[in-house]
């Protein structure tokens, strides 16, 4: 909920900024400003294959022109000192002085070194000019911080002419299974054990929005060893996210092990399902500390749901709102809680993201997920969900 969602912001403060060069920036989030190292374009940039000529040549009557050289992009300009006379001219490179037109080479004939423009064909003065500074002047902002570098950004430093940029540091973070019961994929397994599977789900959602750094262990339900290790993890990581252990079992140690560390509690459980028992605190060092609920899509909905947006939030990234999509058949939930549920997308001919169900058989059903999007948020407040209804989507 958008409560539990706002204390979780209010705390967190970011891990700074480092510089790094341009190539390891993809992703990252910018903490500067980036101003065009030249005028774009740099120079008049010719956009079609052709002829560059003097407009005022073709106005005054000239249809053939002498062909004085030939032009590449990256030549340098060959000046054009006759109206009578052009330039073999191909696409990037810079306009000639004295030339202020280029004629397509679809639209000319071409023999030797005289090019007549196709019968017909009127060339507009200044056409196929790409002018200089028509895009942005030199020092001209080009990104802002707070920007995440994606694919067009990445090509947009490179103007900035600088081969290192500001980003916000990403933080270290450990994920944390808590249970006797988890064995990792590949090692063997009692009878009453099962998979660890939501540290890898964790560490996946966490990935896929830039956070690498991120160590998957795991504690046995025992206070002494918990508190032990935990002291040690809040010591080298900035973040702490543990899963299992947060509820009212005899053995869900992780509260009040937390609380011995003199974590600050900021709260625990939120009114939602799945996810009730999230418990957030910070600890005496200032680091922030998500106990997440044991069930795996409790756990996974919570990691997407507060801790990654939190996490993305801090590094300083601006604000991009949720999308929103549309129930594609009617829900019916009772409890006065917020409701999760598991969604797979589809566009319709109209252009409208309906949402279909997906949900799960409890929140320890973590294999229903496999093949979803991610999940949809319903209010609490209301129990029956009309086909149509407009929600916000969370992807995994
Ligand atoms: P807990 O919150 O510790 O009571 O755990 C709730 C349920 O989630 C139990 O059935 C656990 O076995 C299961 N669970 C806890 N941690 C994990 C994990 N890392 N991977 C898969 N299942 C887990
Ligand atoms: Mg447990």
């Amino acid at each position: 909920m958008s409560e539990a969602a706002a204390l979780i912001d209010a705390r967190l403060r970011g891990w700074g900024t480092v510089r790094v060069p341009i190539d390891a920036a993809q992703g990252e989030v910018l903490r500067q400003t980036v101003t065009a190292e030249r005028d774009q374009p740099p120079f008049d940039r010719v956009t079609m294959d052709g002829i560059a000529i003097r407009h005022s040549g073709f106005a005054a009557g000239g249809r053939t022109f002498q062909v004085v050289g030939t032009q590449g992009a990256g030549s340098p300009p060959v000046p054009l000192q006759d109206e009578r006379n052009c330039v073999a001219i191909m696409t990037g490179a810079a306009l000639p002085s004295g030339a202020d037109t280029v004629v397509p080479v679809e639209r000319i004939n071409r023999e030797g070194q005289t090019a007549s423009i196709a019968a017909g064909y009127v060339p507009a003065a200044g056409q196929f000019v790409h002018r200089r500074a028509s895009d942005h002047p030199l020092g001209a902002t080009l990104l802002s911080p707070g920007t995440l570098l994606g694919p067009p950004e990445m090509a947009v430093l490179t103007v900035g002419g600088s081969g290192f940029v500001a980003v916000a540091r990403r933080p270290a973070i450990a994920v944390i299974s808590t249970g006797d019961e988890l064995v990792d994929v590949g090692a063997a397994l009692g009878p009453a054990q099962i998979r660890s599977s939501n540290d890898r789900a964790i560490a996946a959602a966490l990935a896929n929005r830039g956070f690498l750094a991120c160590d998957r262990l795991h504690l046995p339900d025992d206070p002494a060893v918990l508190e032990r290790e935990l002291r040690q993890l809040l010591a080298a990581q900035d973040v702490l996210i543990l899963t299992g252990g947060v509820s009212m079992g005899e053995f869900d140690y992780v509260p009040r092990v937390l609380q011995d560390l003199g974590m600050e509690l900021v709260f625990h459980k939120v009114l939602q399902r799945p996810g009730m028992p999230l418990w957030f605190g910070i600890s005496p060092a200032g680091k922030p500390v998500f106990a997440l609920p044991g069930n795996p899509v409790s756990s996974l909905v919570c990691l997407v749901r507060y801790v990654a947006p939190a996490l993305t939030a801090a590094l300083g990234a601006t604000a991009r709102p949720e999308p929103v999509v549309r129930l594609a058949q009617a829900v019916r939930f009772e409890p006065d809680l917020t409701y999760f549920l598991p969604v797979t997308l589809a566009y319709t001919p109209d252009g409208q993201c309906v949402a279909s169900p997906k949900p799960t058989n409890t929140s320890g059903d973590f294999i229903a997920l496999g093949g979803t999007d991610g999940f949809i948020e319903l209010p609490r407040g209301t129990s029956d969900f009309a086909p149509g209804f407009t929600a916000r989507f969370y992807a995994w």
